[in-house]
């Protein structure tokens, strides 16, 4: 092996395109097609054939560099970051991407209403900030329940999806996802979705919907979204920003 062969094997390179700038790692290897990862810690991983010029390389990742940012940028931010809350007289939560303001009251059943701009919510224990938490989170539960569920069979009857029967689907909390889809064809739901607007809520279930058909973030996925939802990355923007 010469030197200049032994440099070669692998390196730090970089791809300006538009206003970003990939990093990546390079490596070659006996293979018959270049190869791109993007790791959920956002680096991405290169493997070239044996006798590609970097300049070939380079002209590879140009191509596929839409879909690398998107990847990127999906393992950055597909995930809530919520301020976190004291659930105490005047705080500000969300439902449906409006804002509501805690009243809290006693009383002997908990329970919470929906009036003008408020949260109106009764606890055994107004000074309890938990017991208030809890109620609120159940009250959050059941609407997003129901919600979810009409946004599911709206979503579906895209012509994407035709064919495709309704998924079962349930809520967590999640701590980094909006959602997700199981292997077996089971969709996750963020409970917090609900805190959202019906338009983020609709581009989470799409998103998920496609990985019914796509499950990974290929290409392919990527043109299914976009049919199904051709303005899906204001939504995503608007889903990602509203909550920092
Ligand atoms: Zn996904």
């Amino acid at each position: 092996m010469t030197s200049s062969m032994a440099e070669r094997m692998t390196g730090r390179q970089t791809l300006v395109y538009g206003s970003e700038t990939i990093e990546f790692s390079l490596s070659f290897s006996p293979r018959k097609r270049l190869s791109i990862a993007v790791e959920p810690n956002g680096s991405v991983i290169v493997k070239a054939p044996v006798d590609a010029t970097v300049d070939a390389v380079q002209i590879q990742m140009r191509r596929r560099a839409g879909w690398i940012i998107r990847q990127r940028d999906r393992f950055a931010a597909f995930g809530p970051v919520m301020p976190p809350k004291r659930f105490v007289n005047g705080e500000t939560h969300r439902y449906l991407g409006r804002q509501y303001r805690l009243r809290i009251s006693q009383g002997d059943t908990a329970s919470v209403k929906l009036v003008g701009r408020f949260f109106e919510i009764t606890t055994p224990d107004r000074r309890s900030s938990s017991a208030v938490e809890k109620v609120l989170e159940s009250w959050y539960r059941q609407h997003a329940q129901q919600f979810f569920e009409t946004r599911l069979q709206h979503c579906l009857t895209s012509p994407c999806f035709r064919g495709l029967s309704p998924p079962t689907w349930s809520i967590r909390l999640m701590k980094r996802r909006w959602g997700s889809c199981t292997k077996e064809g089971r969709i996750l739901l963020n409970l917090q979705l609900i805190q959202t607007s019906p338009s983020c809520i609709d581009y989470v279930i799409t998103h998920e919907l496609c990985h019914l058909i796509e499950h990974n973030h290929t290409a392919a996925f990527y043109h299914l979204l976009d049919r199904a939802m051709p303005d899906w990355r204001e939504r995503k923007k608007t889903l990602e920003t509203q909550h920092h």
